[in-house]
């Protein structure tokens, strides 16, 4: 059996990067105090991270669980980051 998503699953995967977006909460709490570290990171509100992850959750964009399709990112991770946008090419969602 191929590991590779035919066509149809393909227009839906975000290029290259199937493999990786699937992590588990362990994980993407691991990566965020990687992230978290970093002092010059500021973050958002709890309540603006939720509000930007109900809208991805929501959003034909958000793969997997964890991804959005236009920019390849951990949204659990990037909704976090206070300068973060969406990058939704027909304008920004948040
Ligand atoms: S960042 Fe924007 S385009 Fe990407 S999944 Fe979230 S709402 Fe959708």
């Amino acid at each position: 059996m191929s590991m590779l998503p035919s066509a149809s699953q393909a227009d839906n995967f975000c290029k290259g990067c199937t493999a990786t977006v699937h992590i588990s909460e362990e994980e993407i709490q691991k990566l965020f105090g990687h992230v978290a570290r970093i002092r010059s990171v500021k973050l958002t509100t709890e309540a603006e991270y939720e509000r930007r992850m109900q809208t991805c959750r929501a959003c034909e964009a958000f793969q997997l669980g964890t991804t959005c399709r236009w920019c390849g990112c951990l949204m659990e991770i990037k909704a976090k980051l206070q300068a973060s946008t969406c990058p939704a090419p027909a304008g920004s969602r948040w």
